[in-house]
Order: C-alpha cells, then structure tokens, then sequence
C-alpha cells in the first residue's frame, strides 16, 4: 500500500465538506473532511442553517454503493478504487494545511482540514487517463446542476413560475444580488439536457464564457483557464481552440446518448430534419441551428431521469418533515442515515422497478429519501476526460470514437463525482433556499 505520509501533495479543488490535494506522480487524489477553524462560528451548523456534514466516510462509501452504482450502473460511478486509509500522525495533517494554504480560495479559508480525522480516502485521479499513459490528456468536470423543471402539483400557487423558469436561471439573480457571482450566465441546464447539438453546444458555450463553479478545465492533470487551447497548442491533443473542444465534448456526449442503441452508428450521422423547429428555454425561444437529434440513453438521460425521482418537491417534503416532527414519526431517523437499511434499499428497488409510492400517503419514507438522492444529482459533477489515440488502440473501460473534422480517433471516459449524501435534517435549509430564490426572483421581475 501508498504511505501516503510519505508523498508529495498539492491542492486539487475543495468543496463545502471536504478538501482534495493531488499527487502528480502517482496519479492519486487524497480527499480530507474539512472543520471550521476554532474561533468562527460553531461547529454544528453552517450558513443559512445548513447542518453540517454529518456522514463518516463508511457511509458515504455505502451511499455511493448501495444506492447510486445500483441506479447509474458500476461504469459510471467509481468504487472500487476507494480506499480508506487511516492517519498515523496528526501532524501529517496538519502539514498537510500549512502547505495548501496559500493556493486556497479566500473564501473557503473559514475551514481547513480537520487534523482530528483518523481517516482520509485516496482515490484515481480522474483528470488523468492511466489507460494510456503517454498520450496528452484534457479532462472537462461539469456540474450541470438541475436538468429538468419540477413537475410536481404540490407547488404553491405563488411559486408557479418554477414550472416555466429553471432553478439555475432563478438562482443566478439572487447570486447576482449578494455579489456571489459579478455577472450572469448565459448557461441554462436545460439546454444541456435539452437532447439535441444545437442546445448542448450552446449550453456548453455559455459554460466556457461563465466558468463560475460549473466548470473546469484540466490538462495533463493541471488545472488551466477554459480558453486554454485559444492559445496554446499540445501536439499530441489535435485541439486547436475552444470552438474545437466544445464540438469535441459535443460529439461525445452525443456519441454516450446512443450507447444503448443498437444501431447507433446508424443514427448518429443521419442529420435531422429539425432545422426548422423551435424550443424554449428559460431565455425565451430560440431556433435549432446545425441540430442533430440526440438518443435517449446516456449520462445525461440518465442523470435527468434519476434527478426527478423526488416527484413532490421540497415545498410538500418540508410539509412532510414538519408533519413528522410534530407527530412524533421521526425515531426511525437513524435509517435515513444507515445506507445498508431495509428502507434505502426498498427506495433503490422501488426506483429501478418504476413503482412510485410516494404520492400514495403522508406517511412514508420513501418520499424523503428520494428527495434526499435526487438532492445530491442536483448537485453532482461529471468528469469527461479524453485524449488522442491511434485507430488500433483498443482500451479497456473507454469508449473510442472518430471526430471527422480533424481525423482524430478519440479515446474518453465519463464518470461521476461529488455524490456526497445528503441529510434529511438539512431539509428545512432546502426549503429556506428555495424560498429565498423564489421571493427574490419574484421580486425581480414584478418590481
Ligand atoms: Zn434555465
Ligand atoms: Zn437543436
């Protein structure tokens, strides 16, 4: 086994729970659980009362498991090379913090690496293809956010505009205002999934012009700003701008979209007829342009779909926990905590099977836990890591496709990331959010 102690790290990326730091020989990344620093606010909750990361990283890797490998597939979602080590020494930790520090971003700074953890986990480096070592190699992490709008009848009267505007598009306003964010995206997620080229290639552009912490590009493993191939070249990658690594990213996700088909190649390269078409996103109407149908299988079909297994929505999930809480239902908590329960795995049968329960009564679980999966799909990443490989190379775990413009073969790997669980006492905080989004946007446009 790595003695991690002994290696070099460098910082990677962090998120709300957890701090990555990377290896670049090894091609390993080290994941820590993060803490506030003493002295900031306590310990219990978060801003805007968000509860803190409550799961140990056992049942995070049970969550990931027993409940997303069984609905994405094992392809999609890495697991096996997990492990969990165990800290010897609090000082590696602790090192581990005055080293990252000054790379950090000021605005995480309120938490640093929890140097009482006896546990970190190492994991791939997905930003890297091990599988073909000496090619160049670009990885594209998206986090695409919510693809569908909620076609729940639950939602208030007040808040329809929630079935004709997307939350990212709603949300962008309020971040706009508390000067989270200095200026809108022209992104919308529903063009992402909108299932033809003209809206992924949009979509995709918007990403690249505004980043904002939906995307990030990384060469060779290093992190590099989204214009990179605008001006500079890697031999080996045949990229010449970004224009040419969205059309890339395009075909890929349209190539993953007919997986399942069996005459996928068939369909692929038929052109549509389209063209003449429109459709509405929360930007207004807009016409297909150089458009291709896409298939209905995929990273992103299945992404969508799995993100509206929670079919009430969290204005009649709030109704349901307050019901809960006051009637005293609440000491089976424990299970929405425990991956390997009865109660999760019953959700993960009742999902694959297509049975729906939860609109049936007030009183079941199931409804929580699949707002609780659906929650964390909202806000999941994809990695697309690629590279340029000769015709005969055959790769294990990696689909290969030919790009026409530039005579390419390409070899990628999708896989999905940041599955933390979420936790069902954090759904009064979904709920707040999602007002606060809601009245602000409201607001907005009827001043
Ligand atoms: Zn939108
Ligand atoms: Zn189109």
């Amino acid at each position: 086994m790595l003695d991690v102690e002994e290696l070099e790290w460098l910082y990677h990326a962090e998120g709300n729970s957890n701090i990555l730091v990377k290896n670049a020989k090894c091609h390993k990344v080290l994941r820590a659980r993060k803490i506030n620093l003493e002295g900031t606010e306590s310990n219990n909750s978060e801003e805007n009362g968000k509860i803190r990361n409550v799961f140990s990283v056992n049942d995070e890797e049970n969550f990931i498991k027993n409940i997303i490998s069984p609905l994405f597939g094992s392809s999609l979602v890495y697991i096996t090379d997990i492990q969990t080590i165990p800290c010897s020494s609090k000082n590696f930790l602790k090192e581990l913090n005055r080293k990252i520090n000054s790379l950090r971003p000021i605005g995480r700074k309120h938490k640093v690496i929890d140097v009482n953890c006896s546990h970190v986990q190492l994991m791939p480096d997905l930003t890297f293809l091990s599988e073909c070592p000496k090619s160049s190699c670009v990885s594209v992490e998206l986090k695409p956010k919510w693809g569908l709008l909620p076609s729940s009848d639950k939602i208030c009267e007040a808040h329809a505009i929630k079935q004709g505007i997307c939350r990212f598009c709603m949300h962008q306003e309020l971040k706009l205002s508390t000067g989270k964010i200095g200026e809108k995206s022209q992104y919308c997620p529903l063009d992402l999934f909108g299932n033809c080229t003209c809206r992924m290639r949009s979509a995709l552009r918007a990403l690249f012009q505004h980043p904002q912490n939906n995307i990030c590009l990384h060469v060779n493993g290093e992190n590099v700003t989204m214009t990179f191939f605008d001006k500079n070249k890697v031999d080996d990658l045949k990229i010449d701008s970004s224009c040419e690594l969205i059309e890339i990213l395009v075909s890929i996700l349209t190539t993953d979209s007919f997986k399942a088909d069996n005459n996928s190649e068939e369909v692929l390269f038929k052109s549509s007829n389209n063209e003449a078409k429109t459709y509405q996103n929360c930007k207004g109407e807009r016409s297909h342009i150089n458009c291709k149908q896409m298939g209905n299988w995929g990273i992103l079909n299945i992404l969508k779909s799995l993100q509206s297994v929670d079919d009430l929505g969290i204005e009649e999930i709030y109704k349901r926990y307050q019901f809960y809480l006051q009637n005293g239902n609440l000491q089976n908590i424990e299970d929405f905590m425990d991956f390997n329960s009865n109660l999760w795995t019953q959700t993960v049968c009742n999902i694959l099977s297509g049975k729906n329960v939860s609109q049936s009564n007030d009183l079941d679980f199931d409804s929580f836990c699949r707002f609780l999966i659906s929650t964390t799909l909202k806000d999941c990443s994809i990695i697309i890591t690629l590279a340029c490989v000769n015709k005969d190379t055959i790769i294990d775990s990696m689909s290969k496709f030919f790009y026409v413009p530039n005579q390419c073969w390409y070899a990628y790997r999708i896989k999905l990331v940041d599955l933390e669980p979420r936790c069902i006492d954090n759904i009064p905080y979904y709920y707040n959010i999602d007002n606060k989004i809601m009245s602000f946007y409201l607001n907005k446009i009827n001043a």
